[in-house]
C-alpha cells in the first residue's frame, strides 16, 4: 500500500466512531492541525460494523481503526475509551457502553454503575476511586508505515453516587476529576479538553500526527516534482 493519496481528502481525518461526544471532543483537540475531521458516516453511507469485543481498549480501538481504514483509504483514528471502578474490579471497563445492556442509553448506563456499587457488600458512602482509559489509534492507509500508531492515557478520579452537571456524556455527571471539587460533567467543553483521558490521549498523539502529516507532505512534493 504505497500509491499516493488522493487530493480530495488528503486533508480529511476519519473519525470511526458513532459517539457524538467523542467525536465532538476529538474535533476540538485536532483544532491548529491542517486537518478537516469527519466522521465514518460523513464520508460512507454504509460503513462496516465492528463488533468490539476485545479484551482490552486497545484491542478493540485497533479492531476499529483497521476496518474503517480500509474501508475508507483515508487517514483514519478510532477512539476506545470506557470507565474502571476499583471496588468493581475494573467494571463496565471495555463494556463501559454496555454496561447496562447491549443498546444501553447513558442514563441507563449510570443507573446501572450506581447500583451495581449499591450491591456491594459493604457500600462505601465515601469516594469510589475509578478512572477513565482511552486507547487512540491512528492508520495512515498510504503511509510506508501502514501499521496503527496506538496511545493510551488516562484520567484519575472517583465515582459519586448523585450525578452533578450537564456537559460531556456518558459517565461524566458520576466522576470525580482528582484534584478538582467537580464531576466531569460540570467542566466546559475547554476545561474537559484540558484535563480528560482522551485529552491526555491526543498530546500524546499530536506528535505521531504530525509526522503522518510531514510524510504526506514530502510524498506530495515529489509528486508535483515528477509531474
Ligand atoms: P466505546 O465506544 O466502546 O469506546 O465506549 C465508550 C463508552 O465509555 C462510552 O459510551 C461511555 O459510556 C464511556 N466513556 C468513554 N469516554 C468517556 C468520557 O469522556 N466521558 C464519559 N464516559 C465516557
Amino acid at each position: 500500500m504505497s500509491a499516493p493519496v488522493t487530493a480530495a481528502y488528503r486533508d480529511t481525518l476519519v473519525v470511526a466512531t458513532t459517539n457524538r461526544g467523542k467525536l465532538l471532543e476529538l474535533e476540538a483537540l485536532v483544532v491548529g492541525l491542517p486537518l478537516v475531521v469527519r466522521s465514518l458516516a460523513q464520508v460512507m453511507p454504509d460503513p462496516p460494523k465492528v463488533v468490539e469485543d476485545g479484551a482490552t481498549f486497545a484491542e478493540n480501538a485497533l479492531k476499529k481503526a483497521r476496518a474503517a481504514a480500509q474501508a475508507t483509504m483515508m487517514l483514519t483514528l478510532a477512539d476506545d475509551s470506557g470507565l474502571e471502578v476499583d471496588a468493581l474490579d475494573g467494571r463496565p471497563g471495555v463494556k463501559s457502553a454496555r454496561f447496562a445492556h447491549d443498546r444501553a442509553t447513558d442514563a441507563e448506563n449510570n443507573a446501572a454503575l450506581i447500583a451495581a456499587l449499591g450491591g456491594l457488600h459493604e457500600p462505601s458512602l465515601g469516594p469510589n476511586p475509578a478512572r477513565f482509559r482511552c486507547v487512540l489509534a491512528l492508520i495512515d492507509p498510504f503511509s510506508r508505515n501502514p501499521e496503527a500508531r496506538v496511545v493510551e492515557a488516562s484520567c484519575e478520579g472517583a465515582i459519586t453516587r448523585t450525578p452533578r452537571g450537564s456537559g460531556g456524556f456518558g459517565y461524566d455527571p458520576l466522576f470525580v476529576v482528582a484534584g478538582m471539587d467537580k464531576t466531569m460533567a460540570e467542566l466546559d467543553e475547554a476545561e474537559k479538553n484540558r484535563v480528560s483521558h482522551r485529552a491526555r490521549a491526543f498530546a500524546a498523539l499530536r506528535p505521531l500526527l504530525q509526522d503522518v502529516l510531514r510524510e504526506r507532505a514530502e510524498q506530495m512534493g515529489r509528486l508535483e516534482r515528477t509531474a
